[in-house]
């Protein structure tokens, strides 16, 4: 719960490209968005906002099952992040595959769940940016997206899978996220590969 004035309401969404939510973050900027045709009210305005706990708590296990999936994909193909979305139980991550093995969208299934049973842990540390960014592969996207003027890192630990520079929110362990259906692997340029996913619990 939160309590504010406009345009300085508190509201809790994670750094990343999470859909936006009525009390939403625009960049660092708190923003109110209103349903269509609804009257804004004026600045100063108190407000009180409530997290919508059931839609956060899908977006958190989604974009936990990114993790995953990118951990996977980076273990066993190498392949950099080039592109993602997310909604409430689906989502997407584009990679710079190339070559996909066959079998990929089943045998990538398979991994993923094998990771969620395994239960792993996950810690998140604030690290000083010289000693995040010692960290072998720690930018997991093809283009480094971290602002050269940030001096701490926040990296996000699957413990015994993947490591990452991330701001957003997850689950506290992988079994949280539930089982995971890779519902379609499509072709997005000659580079690109784009897997779809989706929460099956
Ligand atoms: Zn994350």
């Amino acid at each position: 719960m939160a309590e504010g004035s406009l345009p300085t309401t508190v509201s809790f969404s994670g750094v990343e490209s999470k859909p936006e939510s009525p009390g939403s973050r625009r960049g660092d900027d708190p923003a109110l968005i209103a349903e269509e045709g609804d009257p804004l009210p004026p600045v100063g305005t108190s407000v009180h906002g409530a997290i919508e706990d059931e839609r956060r708590s899908t977006l958190m296990r989604v974009h936990t099952g990114l993790h995953i999936m990118c951990g996977v994909v980076f273990r066993d193909q190498g392949a950099l992040v080039t592109g993602g979305n997310m909604e409430p139980g689906t989502a997407r991550m584009d990679f710079n595959l190339p070559d996909v093995p066959p079998g990929f969208k089943g045998d990538l299934e398979e991994a993923i769940n094998a990771e969620v049973r395994a239960d792993r842990r996950i810690d998140t540390r604030i690290l000083p940016r010289e000693d995040a960014l010692a960290i072998p592969d720690i930018i997991r996207t093809q283009a480094n997206l971290i602002p050269e003027n940030v001096p701490e890192i926040r990296i996000v630990d699957i413990v015994g899978l993947d490591q990452q520079a991330d701001g957003g929110t997850h689950v506290a362990s992988t079994s949280q996220v539930g089982e995971v259906e890779v519902t379609k692997v499509e072709n997005k340029g000659r580079q690109n590969r784009r897997v779809r996913i989706r929460l099956v619990g």
